[in-house]
């Protein structure tokens, strides 16, 4: 896909591939190689609505951490890039 930073003064494009899988069932965020921030389109987890309460994301480590020792398919991309594939 191609995807357009929404962050202030960015606006960059840059393209992201990731599987249907794990847009239609798990997670996508993908990072902007401009500013460096990650934007989630997809999370049909829920997981990053408990944790953007204050509106900023938390690192995936974190987040993995605070799911304990469920065993998640994901990967992270050397782009920056974040997928996890769902249960
Ligand atoms: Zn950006």
């Amino acid at each position: 896909m191609t995807f357009t930073c929404t962050a202030n003064d960015c606006g960059h494009r840059s393209t992201h591939e990731f599987s249907k899988r794990s847009y239609e069932r798990g997670i996508v965020l993908v990072q902007c190689p401009q500013c460096k921030n990650r934007h989630l389109i997809a999370d049909h987890l829920g997981w990053f609505k408990e944790s953007t309460e204050d509106g900023k994301l938390k690192t995936i480590e974190d987040l993995l951490k605070a799911r304990g020792e469920k065993v998640v398919r994901g990967r992270l991309g050397p782009d920056g890039d974040i997928e996890i594939e769902g249960e």
